[in-house]
């Protein structure tokens, strides 16, 4: 079984999808950390983000692998190295969707997401899961929260990380990617037609586990 998990940045999609994947017994790919994987290349080796042609090659040449860990967490590895904390970096978050909007490294990051997915049971959350990852998938959520609450759950989950961010720096970030995102040519942010709408605004991480979890059952 396939599940789709669309939405913006701060929704609480990731954890949210993380939780089902738990309790279900399934893997969890997070595709937004692949891009981040990239990113972090392409970064490291100096690449101008600007640079498609290389950047584009910088994405053909790489090995990403995603590795669910017993205790709920995941293992990003990118050529064979740990890179889990680095692609939380803010200078990661500041390119990747400047990265992500190019249509050739789209196609090789869905090509790896479909042969990760076609392993068994799972949950994969995203942008484009519903529209174009897998649009044949067996359930679809598009999960979405006001924008004023996106921005405090991620400047929280930011200072979690012991990142000293400000509040306006991430309002700035979401919009950013908010607009890149959903404006692209390739794969934009974007509700599947038959994808459930949650609302999350209100919800405690519970409350959605618990309304997504009962449309899957
Ligand atoms: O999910 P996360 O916020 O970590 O994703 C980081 C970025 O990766 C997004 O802002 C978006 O630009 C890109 N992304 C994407 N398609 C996906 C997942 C993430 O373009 N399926």
């Amino acid at each position: 079984m396939i599940i789709a998990i669309d939405g913006p940045a701060g929704a609480g999609k990731s954890t949210v999808a993380k939780l089902i994947a738990q309790k279900l017994g399934f893997l969890y790919i997070d595709t937004g950390a692949m891009y981040r994987a990239l990113t972090l290349k392409a970064l490291d080796e100096g690449i101008d983000i600007g640079d498609s042609a290389r950047i584009i090659g910088a994405a053909r040449a790489s090995d990403i692998e995603l590795i669910n860990n017993h205790n709920g967490t995941l293992k990003v590895k990118l050529d064979g190295k740990d890179v889990s904390l680095a692609i939380r970096e803010p200078r990661i978050t500041r390119f990747v969707s400047d990265i992500a909007k190019i249509k050739e490294v789209r196609e090789c990051m869905v090509t790896l997401q479909r042969k990760f997915g076609r392993k068994g049971d799972c949950v994969l959350d995203g942008r484009d899961i519903g529209t174009v990852v897998f649009p044949d998938a067996d359930k679809k959520f598009y999960i979405d929260a006001a924008f004023s609450e996106r921005v405090s759950r991620r400047h929280k989950e930011l200072l979690g990380l012991g990142q000293k961010i400000g509040f306006q720096d991430v309002e700035q970030d979401l919009k950013n990617r908010d607009t890149i995102d959903s404006t692209r040519a390739v794969g934009p942010l974007k509700k599947a037609d038959d994808a459930v709408y949650v609302d999350t605004t209100d919800l405690t991480i519970d409350e959605v586990v618990a309304k997504v979890l009962s449309y899957i059952k």
